[in-house]
């Protein structure tokens, strides 16, 4: 019996394109995998961002607990609908008090919220001047906003003046992250608020990395350098690394928290974050006031690593806050390094293409408070150990 002719739509898998990039990625060594760990794991973790170790803090993990007992495991909605609570009120002014600004924003992520400033302080008309080395989130909080977006080279207060000077009495919005996160370096803040001083346009600074690092106590990066609750900044923060819950917030003046409570669509169309996470990150706050030696503790131990690594002959640039970053020779080698220290029991992170530029593949350790000096020692030892030739 002939075979009925097939329907030209089985032919056609509009999928196809994605196995083609899938095996482009495998060539070259690049491929992605989520690897669940467990709750308790036995390996020495250097490779989340719980920087000052509070996300087991039982004083922590209760109040996210209680939290969820009491308000539910969501929030149930938009923040402007049913999605705040009185925690979520309690966070945004004990956030805003902590890191000396006026007033905050909580979102769901530190993502959404530089989504939220990005694009409520900046849209179509502005310019926006950004560090080439900023965060994707910046990156893609600049595309959402439809501004003309001018990247400059990273860590050069001279070209953001440059590039200001060029538009004269153009509305700009100057962005930087305070601690780049895969190589660990400090932004010239006071440099970069000199030359936004200058040319009359708004600072937004992300300090995902410096909240609960840098700074009296952990206030900050933009505490650190003078900057906090000055006219014209905004700091973005995330509550999922040194405050070990989950969410974000904007801190500025009073009137930007409003102007992005009516315009910031990444705030307005998504859930509100769980008031679980809103609980943590207040208890996480709670420690830090009572506990102000930790983030010099976290720095102390990045400081420790970075020593051990150099002394060796690898190349490590030189920690500003809590991010070790030890370059590897090839994104294989890199690879094949983290394996080894997991093989050894040393969870690391690894960096290479497209997250980073060719040519500097590299492991991402992070320092925690909480790691005692021989952990630091057997941490140094394990990637020393398995360290790949050149
Ligand atoms: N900014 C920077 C510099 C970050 O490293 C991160 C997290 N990787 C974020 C923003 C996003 O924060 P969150 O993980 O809370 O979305």
């Amino acid at each position: 019996m002939a075979q009925a002719p097939r329907d030209p739509v089985d032919r056609i898998d509009p999928f196809d394109w994605i196995d083609e990039e899938a095996r482009h990625r495998a060539r070259a060594g690049l491929v992605r995998t989520l690897r669940p760990r467990g709750a308790a794991s036995e390996l020495l973790d250097l490779a989340g961002n719980d920087y000052l170790g509070l996300t087991r803090r039982p004083e922590v993990a209760r109040a996210a607990a209680d939290a969820a007992l009491r308000w539910g495991a969501g929030a149930t909605g938009s923040r402007l609908v049913t999605g705040s609570t009185r925690l979520h009120a309690e966070l945004e002014r004990e956030l805003a008090a902590f890191c000396g600004f006026e007033a905050a924003l909580v979102l769901s992520s530190g993502y959404a919220a530089n989504l939220a400033a990005v694009t409520a302080l900046a849209g179509r008309g502005a310019l926006v001047v950004s560090d080439a080395a900023n965060h994707a989130s910046i990156v893609d909080g600049c595309r959402l906003a439809r501004a003309e977006t001018a990247v400059v080279p990273h860590a050069d207060p001279d070209a953001v003046h440059k590039t200001l000077q060029a538009h004269p009495g153009r509305r700009a919005l100057v962005v930087t992250d305070s601690v780049f996160s895969v190589d660990g370096d400090a932004a010239p803040l006071a440099g970069i608020a000199g030359a936004c001083r200058e040319a009359g346009a708004a600072l937004l600074v992300d300090d995902a990395h410096g909240l609960g690092v840098l700074g009296d106590g952990g206030r900050g990066a933009p505490y650190a350098a003078g900057l906090a609750g000055a006219p014209g900044t905004v700091a973005t923060v995330t509550l999922s690394k040194s405050l070990g819950s989950q969410g974000g917030a904007v801190l500025g003046p009073a009137r930007v928290v409003e102007h992005l409570v009516n315009t910031a669509r990444p705030f307005i169309f998504d859930t509100g974050l769980a008031p679980a996470a809103a609980a943590g990150a207040l208890a996480s706050l709670g420690v830090l006031r009572r506990e102000p030696h930790l983030p010099a503790r976290a720095r102390a131990v990045a400081t420790e690593l970075h020593r051990r690594f150099t002394e060796a002959g690898l190349t490590a640039a030189r920690p500003d806050a809590a991010v070790v970053s030890v370059r590897a020779p090839s994104p294989e080698a890199a690879v094949r390094w983290a394996a080894d220290c997991r093989d050894a029991g040393l969870l690391v992170g690894c960096f290479r293409p497209p997250s980073v530029p060719d040519g500097v593949s590299r492991l991402r350790l992070t320092a925690r408070a909480d790691l005692t000096d021989r952990q630091v020692a057997a941490a140094a030892g394990t990637v020393l150990a398995t360290a790949p030739p050149g």
